[in-house]
């Protein structure tokens, strides 16, 4: 199996479109992007240095409506990595019944190589050189080497280019900037509500024992969740190391040692382990919330959980989740698990656009609705056409997106 990033999303599509039997014209526009623009910005670094950096963005498919979200600024970003990301952002936004479609951008550099302001020149670049953007057409959001600050950024510049306020042109921006409640801790709580649902299915323990492997955005808020919920986190993992206790780890304190060490190593109270051997831990429920395929055919037949919940893009391989299969193990898919942000992003661009500002409750409540509804719907799909949670999270979003491509007459 290839480790084309673009390849597997495919793979994932012609599986479940052939499940379903998804009309084959449907699945031909989905085999491409609609659009793809790549060009060069060039910047003059703070030695006076000419520098020329490569930059990217792809409108996968809009057939549910405008694309959306995720601009990535990393050092090893290629045309195959947006591509991949586009499709599963339309089939994450699709599943989450967002009216939206999916894009996904960004520039091929280390932010870290970069001053302060070498990053601003860079984020106003990137949004000055966007061809296509607006509410109506392409909403950027953040992802890997972007956050809050780069997209108020951004859209300081969008405004002064367009000389009006828009606020639902970009996602992800700081409240200050008429952003949304909840933005950072969207895709953990997402996660949070996922996994007690799954949980509740499957019979689980409400005090089960859970894995968390990544303490980042995604992985603290989920875990601090579930500690709260009277769930026991007895393994937490990050890029250095993981550490360990069947009792349970204080994950507000954890938190809190993280801020001062950077690293979860250390934390009073608890064994320290390898990532690999975090992920082999005796637990109910393993959460990958880091980077990809952390779980292929060198680990799985060692996975003791018996549950998966996917809140890292990617995180199992096909030929994992095969063996998986055969040994029980269930799999919630990373197009639903970790849907929380897509969510959240469709709510802010609602509230940019009327002007009208949601407390923190009320985005909670209305995620939870919608990702509830979403775990609800993939699990019916699963079951009516006997097949796993990610082929019947993708078969309802391909009926969506076939639906309305008929409908414009496209097919
Ligand atoms: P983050 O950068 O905030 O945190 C990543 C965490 O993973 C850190 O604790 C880091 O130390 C750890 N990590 C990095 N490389 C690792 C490795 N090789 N092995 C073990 N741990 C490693 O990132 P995040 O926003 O929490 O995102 C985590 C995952 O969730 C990514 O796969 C991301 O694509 C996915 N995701 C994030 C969002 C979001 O809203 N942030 C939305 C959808 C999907």
């Amino acid at each position: 199996m290839s480790n084309n990033p673009f390849e597997t999303s495919q793979a994932a599509l012609h599986t479940a479109a052939k499940i379903a039997g998804i009309n084959p014209d449907a699945v031909r526009y989905l085999e491409q992007p609609k659009r793809i623009f790549q060009f060069t910005i060039p910047m003059k670094m703070d030695n006076g240095e000419l520098k020329f950096f490569e930059a990217y963005r792809v409108h996968y498919n809009d057939a549910l409506g405008q694309v959306k979200n995720g601009l990535r600024f990393v050092p090893d970003l290629d045309l195959d990595i947006v591509k991949a990301l586009g499709l599963w952002m339309t089939v994450k936004h699709a599943v989450a019944g967002i009216p939206a479609g999916g894009g996904k951008g960004g520039v091929k550099v280390d932010p870290k190589t970069l001053s302060e302001g070498e990053y601003e020149r860079l984020c106003r670049a990137y949004i000055r050189k966007l061809p296509m953007k607006g509410a109506w057409v392409d909403v950027p959001g953040a992802d890997i080497g972007t956050s809050g600050k780069t997209m108020a950024w951004m859209l300081d510049e969008l405004e002064e280019i367009k000389q009006y306020h828009q606020p639902a042109a970009i996602n992800d921006k700081p409240v200050a900037t008429n952003g949304t409640q909840l933005s950072m801790e969207a895709t953990g709580t997402g996660v949070f509500f996922v996994t007690r649902e799954a949980v509740k299915d499957l019979g689980i323990a409400s005090d089960a024992k859970i894995v968390v492997q990544g303490f980042g955005n995604v992985g603290r808020t989920a875990a601090l969740l579930y500690r709260e919920a009277g769930f026991k986190v007895v393994g937490v993992g990050d890029i250095k190391n993981a550490i360990y206790n069947e009792d349970g780890i204080d994950i507000p304190a954890l938190v809190e040692h993280v801020a001062k060490t950077g690293y979860v190593e250390g934390f009073p109270g608890t064994k320290s382990l390898s990532n690999a051997e975090l992920l082999e831990l005796p637990c109910d429920i393993l959460v990958p919330a880091a980077v990809q395929s952390v779980l292929n055919e060198g680990n799985a037949d060692k996975i003791q959980a018996k549950l998966i919940m996917e809140a890292a893009n990617g995180p199992t391989t096909p030929e994992a989740e095969e063996i998986l299969a055969k040994r029980g193990i269930a799999i919630v898919p990373d197009v639903l698990t970790n849907c929380g942000s897509a969510i959240v992003c469709s709510f802010e661009r609602t509230q940019g656009l009327t002007d009208d500002y949601w407390d923190v409750d009320k985005v909670r409540n209305k995620l939870e609705e919608r990702i509830v509804s979403a775990y609800r719907a993939t699990k019916a799909s699963a079951e009516k056409y006997d097949t796993s949670m990610r082929n019947g999270a993708w078969i309802n979003a391909l009926k969506k997106i076939a639906d309305s491509m008929t409908a414009r007459g496209w097919i």
